[in-house]
């Protein structure tokens, strides 16, 4: 009994493969190679001519170039706890000259003028920015603006899923530790007791079809956070929490 179809899907009879130095040309899986060989080469002129291009300015700029600037200079302390606040804003931490005795703090600058904008004491560990500023030793948030500390957990957490926006880590015990910042904008000055009303009751009953309401109510109420707009604004899922009605609802 023969485990070979006599006829191949086409309904043509499979004909002996055709040997070669080179290989055997004719087998049916080198064809299909073939074919996706033209795929792949029509694919990527596709792909070239609709892939976003990268453009960097001054490529051609030498190390020392115009558009050099120096931010933070130290001489032995270096790899140390950094994050951008924003397009241009850079938090370096460490305050001092001497580069064995640093001051548990942050220091702002502006890179493209290279100038420093401000500093404040406190923070310490690796620093993450997403609306506020975290320090991960233990975790720690911090208002940039005025320097004050925000909030604080003891929990051990190395790492930000900023899609998520939760915190995470893995202490000695082996237990999986997260943590998500709740009611962090329940007394912003936009933070009507209706819009945290809608909040806590969207929360609650899971209702987050209404989350465009709570959106609009945000909007009106001048709130600065366009983000915290459009995830309202956004359709999808949102699983069992939500950052925003986390960040609205006091826990
Ligand atoms: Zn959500």
């Amino acid at each position: 009994m023969s485990l070979r179809p006599s006829k191949g899907a086409d309904g043509r009879p499979l004909l002996p493969p055709v040997h070669s130095a080179a290989g055997c040309l004719d087998h049916p899986d080198y064809r299909r190679d073939e074919e996706s060989d033209e795929q792949d080469r029509q694919d990527e002129q596709v792909d070239r001519g609709a892939r976003p291009r990268l453009e960097l300015a001054g490529v051609w700029e030498s190390e020392d170039g115009p558009t050099r600037r120096t931010v933070c200079c130290r001489e032995c302390f270096w790899d140390g706890p950094l994050t951008w606040l924003d397009d241009t804003r850079l938090a370096v931490w460490g305050y001092g000259t001497d580069d064995e005795h640093w001051i548990a703090a942050v220091r702002v600058f502006d890179v493209t003028t290279g100038a420093e904008l401000d500093w404040f004491p406190g923070p310490r560990g690796a620093l993450v920015f997403d609306r506020e500023l975290a320090s991960l030793d233990g975790l720690t948030l911090w208002d940039v603006k005025r320097g004050a500390r925000l909030a604080r957990d003891s929990a051990q957490l190395a790492r930000y899923h900023p899609g998520a926006k939760i915190y995470a880590g893995l202490p000695a015990s082996g237990e999986l530790a997260t943590c998500r910042v709740r009611g962090i904008d329940a007394a912003a000055s936009w933070s009507t007791p209706t819009i945290r009303t809608l909040a806590r009751r969207i929360a609650h009953d899971r209702a987050f079809a209404e989350l465009p309401v709570l959106g609009d109510a945000l909007l009106l109420a001048g709130c600065p956070d366009a983000d915290m707009i459009a995830h309202c604004h956004a359709p999808g899922e949102h699983g069992a929490r939500c950052w925003v009605l986390d960040r609205l609802v006091e826990p």
